[in-house]
């Protein structure tokens, strides 16, 4: 392909005539890697083909949501009879209630659940349900945590533990996020001297228990029980972000993970989105009855929205939910993951490239340095020139991973065994390159 021929690129042009930076999400644009993104015409199961009708095996999924692959027949099916039926009511429906039921009884830390669009309007009204329910302000994020863009979220780490953070984003004043701590991943002492200072003012800690906006980076057993106990111990509320890894690193979504190593361990809230809407505009956020009862129109705390619960898009979510939920599919969804990972790792190593990679059901993530990283500032360690060079290698061979070093990986249980295999020996091409 030249850049003459290249369809991807007046595209892109368009784009940007119209749309700023061409794209409706910053990542797309390949800023970090350069090069013109590719336009997506149509995909089917582990593919996706660009404006130029070049098929690429897909490891974004859309960012997460789409476990099953895209078109499954049965979420295909799903959605036309719910669209058949109206797109939008603003009134109650079935459908909601059906998927609150298969939400809550495959994740039994929430007895209550609200249904909205977006995994940034989930974190935000958790935080808002948070501050409502404790009568406090401050909270806790993390370095390389990502909740979604409401304004107290994009926050950086401030001078030290005695102030709060700085905005990341033009447009969100200091009095904005001058409640927000912002402390580093998997760093217990730092956690405890901020409880220690802190503690009977904070409403809630978020975290992204498997960081997937850093690439992948597991919060570790230990942290994560210091942040249970912590939380519990001053009052505040532990509110898992699983908009990334609910339903995608196994049934019972991450904080099954911990639960397995963490006798009792649950969150007081979970933040839901992607894989609950199997690709269609839709996320949640859920918790004891206690809390939730804190919601309007019960409740103090005001939350609501036009297009909430919508019956296109729970029809998708509650058909993608079943598929999940069939005997063994995390088992062979994991072990495709893990088949990858392993690859990959065995053609850097045959290369002699320096590289670790890690994964979850069907969530992965792998780095160009040695050891896997604990912290945002180790993952930023990574050389991006030859990420960068990794990734077009890969791109240039119809493997489209995502566009930036600090972003996770996705998996569908339409991977085949030759989608691996066509992976890794690209991979392998690339390394080669990589080695010289
Ligand atoms: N939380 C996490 C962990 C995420 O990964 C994302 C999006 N990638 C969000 C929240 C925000 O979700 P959305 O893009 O649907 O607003």
């Amino acid at each position: 392909m030249t850049p003459s021929t290249d369809l991807n690129i007046p595209l892109f042009e368009r784009a940007k005539a119209l749309i700023p930076g061409g794209v409706n999400s910053p990542v797309r644009a390949f800023k970090a890697v350069g090069g013109t993104p590719r336009f997506v015409k149509r995909a089917q199961g582990a593919h996706f083909w660009d404006a130029n009708d070049q098929r690429f095996i897909d490891y974004i999924g859309s960012w997460g949501p789409m476990i099953l692959g895209h078109g499954h027949p049965a979420v295909v099916e799903a959605v036309q009879k719910a669209a058949l039926e109206g797109f939008s009511f603003g009134a109650p429906t079935e459908r909601e209630v059906e998927l609150a039921e298969e939400i809550i009884g495959l994740v039994p830390s929430m007895e209550m659940i609200r249904l909205v669009s977006s995994g940034t309007e989930a974190g935000m009204s958790a935080i808002r349900l948070a501050r409502g329910a404790t009568g406090r302000s401050k909270i806790i994020k993390f370095n390389g945590c990502y909740h979604g863009h409401a304004d107290a979220l994009l926050v950086k780490a401030g001078s030290g533990l005695a102030t709060f953070g700085n905005a990341t984003s033009a447009g969100v004043p200091p009095e904005v996020v001058q409640h927000t701590l912002v402390l580093e991943y998997n760093d217990i002492t730092q956690l405890e001297e901020a409880f220690a200072l802190h503690g009977k003012d904070l409403a809630c800690l978020m975290i992204e228990p498997i960081a997937g906006n850093m690439n992948f980076v597991r919060a570790s057993v230990p942290f994560m029980q210091r942040c249970r106990e912590l939380c519990t111990q001053y009052g505040a509320l532990l509110v898992l972000d699983e908009v990334m890894t609910g339903f995608r690193v196994g049934l019972t979504s991450a904080q099954g993970v911990y639960a397995k190593s963490i006798p009792g361990f649950a969150p007081d809230l979970t933040v839901l989105g992607k894989v609950i809407g199997g690709g269609m505009p839709l996320a949640a956020f859920g918790g004891p009855r206690a809390i939730m009862e804190h919601l309007a129109p019960i409740g103090a705390v005001y939350q609501a929205g036009t297009l909430s619960g919508n019956p296109v898009a729970t029809a998708c979510g509650l058909a993608t939910l079943r598929e999940i939920r069939k005997p063994s599919f995390f088992e062979a969804l994991s072990a495709r993951t893990q088949s990858l990972v392993e690859g990959l790792k065995a053609a850097a190593a045959a290369e002699g490239v320096p590289f670790s990679a890690d994964c979850e059901g069907g969530m992965f993530g792998f780095f160009l340095l040695p050891t896997l990283p604990q912290s945002y500032p180790e993952v930023l360690t990574t050389d991006s020139a030859r990420f960068n060079q990794l990734f077009h290698g890969l791109l240039d061979r119809g493997i489209y991973i995502a566009p930036a070093l600090y972003e996770a990986g996705f998996v569908s249980s339409a991977h085949s065994e030759e989608d691996i295999a066509a992976t890794v020996a690209a991979a392998r091409e690339v390394f080669k390159l990589l080695a010289k």
